[in-house]
């Protein structure tokens, strides 16, 4: 099979083999050396300053949504959320249950954010925004430099939700201001699900020390006083982490997070290339595309007909969406261990179910 969804992705051939070994003892000098090395990376790679933190939280990409809300959020806040898709969805319902005041600001699917936005909620007291930089189900990025002056002008903490966007698009944490950074490490990351990674900013560790967590797994104090010596107050996914440090080395070795960026946008700009080049029946949906993955309406048959196709027939998976999205759109994704070659792959097949009707 090769696999074009957005995660888990297709890991490199040194990551995979560390998935073969066996789990290490962990309460030792090597692994907090290990960890330590992990952190130094990711706060490279997010463009933190040197006096950010870093936390990974044993969990998948939305154990650190719900990590950032619960530790960093209390009632007192007036928080700003864009709802653009499903993983908007999934704040807005993060900010419900945990009790924070929120407005969300609605966005019809595959629509960018505009200055218009936001410019009603200039001076209204709101003190946090809450944002998918990348919101993956409808494949709109949006523009982190309207939402980053619209935060600094009127002093709002922000928390933004990198998870599929870190390693394929750029993003400067310091530049932006952003005080908290998610990503999760089976997207671009190109490890197994499990490891949830947070980029924290001095205002956000201080927000974490001053809010009483009511959830002691997802405590962000507990996580950070052990992150110090390089630990985790629970046992973690140690061969993620493990797989998380060959990976981020890797990446360090071969021209760090800009040659990452440059080599995804490749495959993106390849693909989508390619699908116009043969005039596919597919139009594509997002009004501002990150390189992470390209989103298609198919003109002539239903998307998750094509999905079943492109799997069943043709041993590859593309991306289905659920949902109000299930026969309109799928996703063809360009994270992880992906080459030309199998973007050929692809369109041979669309090419196919061209010829024989189906598309
Ligand atoms: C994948 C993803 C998540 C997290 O999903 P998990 O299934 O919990 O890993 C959150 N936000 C965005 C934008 C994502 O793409």
């Amino acid at each position: 099979m090769i696999n074009f969804t957005v995660g888990p992705v297709q890991s490199s051939d040194a990551v995979r083999a560390i998935g073969a070994e066996q789990v290490p003892y962990f309460r030792t000098a090597e692994f907090s050396a290990l960890m330590l090395e992990n952190e130094a990376l990711v706060k490279k790679f997010a463009k933190a300053t040197e006096d950010s933190r870093v936390a990974f939280m044993t969990g998948s990409g939305s154990a650190g949504m719900e990590t950032a809300v619960m530790n960093t959020l209390t009632p007192a806040d007036k928080a700003l959320v864009v709802n653009g898709g499903s993983f908007g969805e999934r704040f807005v319902e993060l900010l419900e249950l945990h009790e924070i005041p929120f407005t969300q600001i609605r966005l019809e699917p595959g629509k960018a954010l505009r200055p218009e936005h936001l410019k009603q909620y200039e001076g209204q007291g709101y003190t946090a925004f809450l944002v998918n930089k990348h919101e993956t189900s409808t494949g709109v990025h949006y523009d982190m430099d309207l939402i980053s002056s619209f935060c600094r002008k009127e002093n709002i903490f922000l928390i933004v939700d990198c998870i599929s966007t870190f390693l394929a698009d750029p993003f400067d944490m310091a530049g932006l201001g952003a005080d908290i950074m998610i990503t999760g490490s089976q997207k671009a990351l190109a490890c197994p699900p499990g490891i949830s990674v947070m980029c924290l900013s001095p205002r956000a560790v201080s927000r974490a020390e001053s809010i009483r967590c009511k959830c002691q797994y997802l405590d962000l104090k507990l996580a950070l006083k052990n992150a110090e010596r390089g630990q985790t107050p629970w046992t973690p996914a140690v061969g993620i982490l493990r797989q998380i440090n060959a990976r981020l080395k890797e990446i360090d070795a071969n021209g760090g997070v800009e040659a990452e960026i440059t080599r995804t946008a490749h495959l993106a700009e390849y693909f989508r290339g390619k699908f116009k080049e043969y005039d596919l029946p597919f139009t594509i949906v997002s009004e501002s595309l990150s390189n992470a993955v390209t989103p298609l309406h198919p003109l002539t048959a239903s998307a998750n007909d094509i999905f079943l196709k492109i799997k069943d027939e043709y041993g590859m998976w593309i991306c289905p969406n659920g949902g109000s999205m299930k026969d309109t759109v799928f996703r063809v994704g360009h994270i992880g261990c992906l080459t030309e070659a199998d973007y050929d792959r692809l369109i041979d097949a669309f090419l196919d179910l061209r010829n024989k009707g189906f598309i």
